[in-house]
């Protein structure tokens, strides 16, 4: 009988990759290293940055537009719905409205709206989450408000979901409310719309202008959306102990 000599790099080649298998087995074994594969990934999010382009919405005192932080926390939200495995469609990515895409003798506004909603239906999207700022003449009025589709139970439960965590990072605790904005006025739409703050309050529109608390309140959202998401997927076979 022959013994089969292999050469000194196949062989450091075929232990390297066994090396690799093993690690990466334990890596998966305990859970450190998990590949977004659940059925979250057959959940599509609509997230709809409210204005844009010629709409720039309200501002604050200092001139910065709606449709400015509108789209920086929805691009945070994004981003955060992404990294937890669910899938996300926009409406908009960058400064622009959506008008152009609906035709008809009706107004730019409304035009543009409805191309929002139909943005969510071809995406077969669970929920739209439209964000917004809102303006008061009542300097004092403050704080994130997530406003349901009143003609949809899981609206509601949604926005129960995403105003209990959002509480948890501001400063005074708000309650989620019925809404009658046109967005999320929709026959069988699951839709929320989230005020995230009052752009005549100063505090508030230094919040809404800080990157860093744009990040805390999409995490706080994305949160509330998960949570939401989570109750609709059916349990696994394997329970952990
Ligand atoms: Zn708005």
């Amino acid at each position: 009988m022959k013994f089969i000599f292999f050469p000194r790099q196949t062989l450091i080649r075929i232990f390297s990759s066994f090396l690799l298998l093993v690690i990466a087995s334990l890596l998966l074994a305990t859970g450190l290293y998990r590949k977004a594969q659940g059925p979250l990934e057959n959940l599509t999010v609509l997230i709809d940055p409210g204005h844009g382009g010629v709409d720039g919405g309200t501002a604050d005192h200092t001139g910065i537009l709606e449709k400015e932080i509108n789209l920086a926390i929805a691009l945070a939200l994004r981003d955060q719905l992404k990294q937890s495995g669910l899938r996300v469609v926009m409406t908009r990515e960058t400064d622009t409205d959506l008008s152009p895409f609906i035709s008809g003798r009706i107004d730019r506004h409304r035009r543009d709206l409805l191309a929002r909603v139909q943005k969510a239906r071809q995406a077969n999207s669970l929920c739209l989450i439209s964000i917004h700022c809102d303006w008061s003449e009542a300097r004092h009025k403050q704080g994130t408000v997530v406003f349901y589709n009143y003609l949809s139970a899981p609206s509601k439960e949604l926005a129960l979901s995403i105003q209990e965590e959002v509480n948890k990072v501001q400063k005074k605790p708000q309650k989620a409310v019925p809404g009658r904005y046109f967005i999320i006025r929709q026959k069988g739409l699951t839709g929320v719309l989230i005020e995230v703050g009052f752009l005549s309050n100063t505090e508030d529109a230094a919040l809404l202008k800080s990157p860093e608390y744009q990040e805390t309140l999409a995490l706080a959202i994305s949160k509330g959306i998960l949570k939401y998401c989570r109750q609709l997927i059916p349990s696994p076979s394997l329970h952990q102990h």
